[in-house]
């Protein structure tokens, strides 16, 4: 308990919490069925090339995806750099620059070049007025991305596209499971790319898969990642690999079977925040799909600087002090603050940045407690409740350390 601001861990007293609780802990899965798996596997010799706990991974995925194919691979960047390849573009392609960085390095690694826009100021996702205005003669392809698990406007990018005759994707690396306007969201565009990268809400150690409904295009992207065999006429980008292993395709459906039971976790974590913080001024939890699916994979809470006394980083400082370890969310510096992008173009991006300088990701998943929620939200409202006081001492305090 802190009953004075000279208890609080970043003046001197001791942390809250003696254990870390940290954002993006890998959700711990069933060990004796990812063994079962993994013996099976070996006693098969069938360990990667498509084998059946790959085939069946795909398979699930489709279904949660709401989609014909799926093609499982090995990191959410190969699901989105074959897709580039598979649909052989070249030049602009257009992105949130709220989003984190692989959405852009993905597609700056094959030699294109992203071009970033702002994003809506309500919903943070990328704003599809702001997409049009950023359409010329270069451009291949738009990047949806549907940042922190909430649904971007998918159908209306999905009318942009097809009004300028532009490839449309999207990053769903944060929303397995998730939906749009009360669909899926694998179903939206010419095909979704997903991370199952061990901090995802779905983990294979390392993974990503792109699902569509277009047969050919995955056909070609299944193809390409797997050194171009069997397209014919080939390909004039060759092939790559980015097959996914029967090992993280054992750890996939190992995690996958816990999907349904983390989400609802990450519900009720994400709900508990929420009445927690309910009537704080200025901390608000970012609302995420309250008429939608979502995994809740990502807590995101809004610091208003003017009405909390206290701003986002201080605030971050002082949890961080106590080892209640918040983070900026994932996305945050946005892409076109950091390099290469930083030095290549100019953007005015005020709505990415606002955001970017005012959110932070609380922790959540299956391994932080009740308890810890209860407590980190006590630390939140004492640190409100004393902001103006707080922001002058760390100033002080900065002051005397010479900082
Ligand atoms: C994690 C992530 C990726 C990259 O996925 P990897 O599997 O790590 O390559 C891409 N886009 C977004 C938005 C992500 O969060």
């Amino acid at each position: 308990m802190k009953r004075t601001p000279g208890d609080l861990a970043l003046f001197g007293g001791p942390p809250a919490f003696l254990q870390p609780v940290a954002v993006g802990r890998p959700t711990p899965v069933d060990r004796t069925r990812l063994f079962e798996r993994l013996n099976w596997a070996l006693d098969n010799q069938w360990l990667s090339n498509g084998g059946p706990l790959t085939c069946e991974f795909e398979a699930r995925i489709a279904e949660l995806a709401g989609t014909r194919h799926c093609v499982a691979t090995s990191s959410g960047t190969s699901a989105l750099q074959l897709l580039v390849r598979a649909a052989e573009l070249s030049g602009e392609v257009i992105m949130p620059s709220l989003t984190f960085v692989a959405t852009a390095h993905a597609v700056r690694w094959l030699g294109l070049t992203p071009v970033f826009c702002d994003v809506d100021e309500r919903t943070g996702q990328l704003d599809p007025a702001r997409v049009s205005d950023a359409i010329t003669a270069r451009t291949a392809a738009i990047i949806g991305v549907h940042l922190w698990g909430n649904p971007c406007a998918a159908a209306e990018l999905e009318k942009i596209a097809a009004d300028h005759g532009l490839w449309l994707f999207f990053d769903a690396a944060h929303a397995l499971g998730c939906s749009a306007d009360g669909r899926p969201v694998g179903g939206f565009g010419a095909a979704t790319a997903f991370s199952f990268h061990t901090t995802k809400v779905v983990g294979a150690f390392e993974g990503g898969a792109l699902v569509t409904d277009d047969g050919e295009l995955a056909a070609r992207a299944r193809a390409l990642g797997n050194f171009g065999k069997g397209l014919e006429g080939g390909s004039p980008a060759g092939g790559t690999n980015a097959k996914m292993s029967e090992a993280a395709a054992a750890m996939g459906l190992t995690s996958l079977d816990a999907y349904e039971a983390v989400a609802a976790g990450n519900r009720s974590r994400y709900e508990r925040y929420r009445a927690e913080l309910a009537g704080v001024p200025g901390v608000t939890i970012r609302p995420c799909g309250e008429q939608e699916r979502s995994n809740h994979q990502y807590v995101i809470a809004e610091v208003d600087k003017t009405k909390a006394g206290i701003g986002r980083d201080l605030l971050l400082e002082l949890l961080r002090a106590e080892n209640a370890l918040v983070a900026p969310p994932i996305g945050v510096p946005p892409c076109h603050q950091l390099e290469p992008y930083r030095s290549q173009a100019s953007y005015e991006l005020p709505r990415t940045e606002a955001l970017a300088s005012r959110t932070l990701s609380l922790p959540t998943g299956s391994t932080v407690s009740a308890e810890s929620i209860r407590r980190l939200c006590a630390l939140v409202r004492f640190a409100v409740a004393h902001g103006p006081g707080l922001t002058d001492r760390r100033r002080e305090q900065a002051l005397a350390e010479g900082q």
